[in-house]
């Protein structure tokens, strides 16, 4: 046994989970009611999240599920140990975070034409050129993560170069971006793709999978031999991007979490309250979540008879 144990590569002693699951996992459903976000937030953070994406600062009009962004960040008490964070698609979005308060931006690029014409009606120039935008019109200080999207390849154009996906996140940086996370948005990555963009980009970005094709936790598995300790989940594993067919959900909070738990890799997320909330969300959006660990419960759990 102790074999077995001695050939497991060197992973990582803890990781930080971004909790995107009251925005990119509450987006594509029937708006749920500010109150009821505030709850599922708090009750997130009561379980150990401590970096969270609350809400979107978009226009309403565009993605009812999001409406209410302020109200979101006004209701919630703050502490120095979280982190909120708010996505934003343009300058107005990220004045409108910064007044409310977030601790930092999440922007996203694609390193898609197709993906970024259809779903933010701007081409990836444009958008590099939003967020220099962004960064001028808030100031130095707000971290502001960019999220490129379709890192692992689009519907549109198919498989991507990661060297070109490594040059446009280089790019993002330099138009005034802080981190950066590569984005599986329609679930194209598996664990060699995986290796493959993190070969030209470093691990030193997030990760931010879904499981479009079944492939969201190995990848992430393949990311912590890579080193990788940054991930975007969503508790349940909702979400899935409007824009994308099939998109798929986000990787689950809870199948991450029972996975490092397993791996000894710390998270501080306590996995028997995550499960709560999960099944607490499931009632929320009136229909199972997609999460594994949700469904059959850990892997610890005790069968009597
Ligand atoms: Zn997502």
């Amino acid at each position: 046994m102790s074999s077995v144990g001695a050939a497991l590569p060197a992973l990582p002693a803890r990781i930080t989970i971004r909790e995107v699951g009251p925005r990119d996992g509450l987006q594509p459903e029937p708006p749920v009611p500010v109150a009821t976000r505030v709850q599922l937030v708090m009750a997130l953070i009561d379980a150990g999240v401590s970096l969270i994406e609350v809400a979107a600062f978009v226009s309403p009009k565009a993605v009812p599920a999001m409406a209410g962004a302020a109200e979101v960040m006004a209701a919630l008490p703050r502490s120095p140990s979280v982190r909120h964070v708010a996505l934003v698609p343009n300058v107005r979005g990220a004045e409108l975070a910064a007044e409310a308060g977030v601790d930092a931006l999440t922007l996203t690029v694609s390193a898609s034409e197709g993906y970024s014409q259809r779903n933010v009606h701007m081409s990836v120039e444009d958008s590099l050129a939003q967020v220099a935008a962004i960064r001028s019109a808030i100031g130095g200080d707000l971290p502001m993560d960019t999220v490129i999207s379709c890192a692992f390849g689009s519907p549109y154009e198919g498989d991507l170069d990661p060297a070109a996906v490594a040059d446009l996140g280089r790019r993002a940086l330099g138009s005034g971006s802080t981190s950066l996370t590569y984005a599986d948005t329609t679930g194209m990555a598996t664990p060699r793709r995986v290796r493959d963009l993190l070969a030209e980009t470093g691990n030193d970005g997030g990760l931010h999978l879904h499981d479009t094709r079944g492939t969201a936790l190995v990848n992430a598995y393949a990311a912590l031999e890579a080193g990788v300790t940054r991930f975007d989940t969503a508790v349940g594993g909702l979400g899935g991007s409007p824009f994308a067919a099939g998109a798929g959900g986000n990787l689950a909070t809870e199948d991450l979490v029972h996975m490092c738990d397993d791996l000894g890799i710390a998270t501080g997320i306590d996995l028997g309250a995550l499960l709560a909330i999960s099944s607490q969300v499931a009632e929320t959006v009136g229909h199972p979540v997609p999460s594994r660990v949700a469904a059959a419960g850990p892997r610890s759990r005790l069968h009597p008879g």
